[in-house]
């Protein structure tokens, strides 16, 4: 079943508040086996919002808005999807009294523009909001057409209904098709969303479901990880997509299945041949860091490592005891910006520094050796580089990064040349910090 989210109200579109009532309903959809076919923002505008109704019902089973459903005049979701729809609105009067009845213990008086919220389409029924004064609104029109059942059941649509045959829901004439509104406030939204759209659909969709699960890369480009994965990016079901993220690749396997089980078998199917395919390039599964993963190989390793930092001021070190657990890898580190704290704290020749240049794969290698010697640590790190905006030079241009990864036996150094922000910059020298480190504890592992 595929589902379209609308989106209605000018501040979305124009950024000025965030949409996160749509985020979250596509997750919920996702989960309860619906397919999100598209998402759109539109505007309070009656002509645009039609359009984008009618484009959406002509494509979509399912079409949800969001928002629009207060009493001003720029509230126009409501007089939209009915028309959309092909329906009109009539009072409900059982909900127009508990309106009158909610202003009244108010001692509010009640404009007469609030009884907008108490229309419900002919053909359909309203949803309880006991956290606002809009109810949602569920049409279902073309539903009662097609099974010619009575309108306004205080139950979902007969499960076994031809809905369910995908022939007869994306072809000609549209059958089945439902609309809902529901209303902007995420407090009222999010209530909805769990207690009522969510049953009703899965009622309808008969317990389908759609699972995910990522699998992080590092060291590896995402063009290099698409090349090796292609062929299973081209299946329908599961699918693969790779994702690219600030140094790391991110690829989601996502399986539709008619229960959890099934999807979750077919998803550790696919993920075992990426495995194959991709080796220790993964570091990781969904919202696993890489400093995480790193620390449970130093920790089960009984390695330990310390940092001496430029040009990332720290951020090494905070990534990795953000992760509980990494006092038994990280006795600690040092932030080196100036060349005498280069000197002073991790024995960097002030000569090498006048020689080389403080951004200098020498340099770099002199930190990563004096952050073993202060901490007494297996391993140092050193960085080193330009993060910018400013203080490039045509020799040692903005994002030149040295890192130096150092050992008992042998430093790797990488010069690199990242783009991107400072906040990039320093985020990716990090990030190749812990990548190196992470395989040399692993050539450790498979040494031994
Ligand atoms: P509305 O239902 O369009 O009158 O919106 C009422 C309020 O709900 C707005 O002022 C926003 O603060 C909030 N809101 C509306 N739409 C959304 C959305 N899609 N995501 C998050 N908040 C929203
Ligand atoms: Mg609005």
């Amino acid at each position: 079943m595929r589902a379209e989210i609308v989106s209605v109200g000018t501040e979305l579109l124009l950024g000025q508040i965030v949409d996160t009532n749509a985020a979250y309903l596509a997750r919920v959809l996702s989960e309860i086996g619906v397919s999100v076919f598209r998402r759109v923002t539109v505007g309070d505008n009656h002509a645009r919002l039609l359009d984008a109704l009618q484009q959406a019902l002509a494509e979509s089973d399912v079409v949800v808005t969001v928002g629009g459903l207060g009493p001003t005049e720029d509230d126009i979701t409501r007089e939209t999807l009915a028309e959309a729809m092909g329906d009109t609105l009539e009072r409900d009067e059982a909900t127009a009294h508990r309106l009158q009845a909610f202003f009244r213990s108010r001692g509010i008086r009640m404009a007469q523009s609030n009884l907008k919220q108490a229309l419900k389409p002919m053909h359909g029924r309203l949803i309880d909001n006991p956290n606002g004064t809009a109810p949602g609104l569920i049409f279902e029109r073309e539903l009662d057409a097609f099974n010619d059942a009575p309108s306004g059941e205080a139950t979902p649509p007969n499960p076994k209904s031809e809905i369910r045959n995908p022939k007869s829901i994306h072809t000609d004439a549209r059958p089945g098709k439902i609309a809902m509104a529901l209303p902007g406030p995420p407090n009222e939204f999010i209530p909805m969303v769990d207690n009522h759209v969510a049953p009703y659909l899965r009622a309808i969709t008969g317990g389908g479901t759609i699972r995910s699960r990522t699998l992080r890369i590092t060291g590896m480009g995402e063009s290099s990880v698409e090349e090796k994965v292609l062929d299973l990016t081209h299946v329908d079901n599961p699918t693969v997509a790779p994702y690219a993220k600030l140094g790391e690749v991110h690829l989601r396997v996502t399986a539709r299945a008619s229960d959890i089980e099934t999807a979750g078998r077919m998803i550790e199917e696919r993920v075992k041949l990426l495995l194959e395919r991709l080796g220790n390039r993964v570091y990781g599964f969904d919202d696993e860091t890489l400093e995480a993963a790193t620390v449970k190989l130093l920790t089960n390793a009984r390695l330990t490592v310390a940092t001496a930092e430029s040009c990332t001021g720290g951020l090494l070190a905070s990534r990795i005891t953000d992760v509980p657990g990494s006092s038994l890898v990280f006795p600690g580190g040092v932030v080196n910006y100036s060349n005498e704290s280069k000197t002073d704290l991790v024995y960097v020749p002030a000569e090498m520094i006048a020689e080389h240049g403080a951004v200098s794969a020498e340099v770099a290698q002199a930190l990563a050796k004096g952050a073993i010697t202060r901490f007494k640590s297996d391993f140092g790190i050193g960085i080193t580089g330009v993060a910018g905006p400013d203080g490039g030079t045509p020799e040692k241009p903005v994002g030149l990064v040295y890192i130096a990864v150092a050992g008992a036996d042998r430093v790797k150094i990488e010069k690199a040349r990242f783009i991107g922000s400072r906040k990039d910059i320093r985020w990716r020298s990090a990030q190749t910090a812990l990548t190196m480190l992470r395989d040399r504890v692993l050539e450790l592992g498979s040494a031994s």
